[in-house]
């Protein structure tokens, strides 16, 4: 179990313990010690310094960028470290592709479709993007995870090919939305998952993602063996009717 703490804005200790508590409830617990991301910054900061000759110093405000899709490349001759400067990478022109084993072959440019991005923060910490380049190309072979990441792959996969790790296997899966888009998350004020009826939560969950599960009394341990054994990926719809309370009947 992995945990992604590195935003000091948004660890919060409590936070953590609701979600190792919840997964735990819902019968997923880990299969080694847990590793927090926030305890590996030593190796994240090795992983920028390998990429040394394809990044450069960025100080450039938020409003200098303003209306920019795409960094300019204003700093890019700035090779020397400098306090108070983030870290770009040097995004390039060749055209690559990957596999999502539900939305199929992706092909992007680099330089065209996300640019030289931050790899280490103005304020000494690591991005996300590093991080969890450098943890799953280093400790994960599969990586399942919401629609909302889709586009954090590539990026991704960018890094891992710099940093000569093996990528995983990706499959990007459908989440649950409010009617006008916005995802289920604290900062969209969504109720929070309850662990009081985990059996009825994983069923859910199940018939959302088109797997069909049968109107049974299971308990956690059942439903999750019943999903291993069902589990058809191909079943998955590529968008998810929007969530509104008791639409789940
Ligand atoms: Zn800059």
């Amino acid at each position: 179990m992995r945990i992604d703490d590195i935003d000091p804005q948004r660890a919060d200790p409590s936070a953590l313990e609701h979600i190792i508590k919840s997964l735990a409830a819902h019968g997923l617990s880990g299969d080694g010690p847990l590793q927090l991301q926030s305890h590996r910054l030593t190796e994240y900061a090795t992983a920028r310094d390998r990429l040394t000759d394809l990044s450069y110093f960025c100080n450039c405000s938020r409003k200098k960028l303003l209306g920019e899709r795409l960094y300019p490349g204003y700093c890019r001759h700035k090779l020397t470290f400098a306090p108070e400067h983030a870290v770009r990478i040097t995004a390039d022109d060749k055209q690559r592709q990957f596999l999502d084993r539900h939305k199929g072959v992706f092909s992007y440019v680099a330089s065209e479709h996300f640019g030289d991005f931050i790899i280490w923060r103005r304020d000494d910490v690591v991005t996300y993007h590093l991080a969890t380049a450098y943890d799953d190309g280093h400790h994960h072979s599969h990586v399942l995870r919401g629609d909302d990441l889709f586009e954090m792959t590539a990026p991704q996969l960018f890094l891992m090919e710099k940093l000569g790790l093996n990528p995983p296997e990706y499959t990007h899966i459908p989440v649950l939305t409010f009617p006008d888009g916005t995802k289920l998350s604290k900062q969209t004020h969504a109720p929070a998952l309850g662990i009081e009826n985990p059996e009825e939560n994983l069923r859910d969950a199940l018939h959302l993602l088109g797997q069909q599960p049968p109107k049974a009394q299971f308990t956690v341990g059942q439903w999750l063996d019943w999903a291993v054994t069902h589990w058809r990926l191909e079943a998955i719809p590529h968008t998810l009717e929007p969530f509104s309370e008791g639409n789940y009947e």
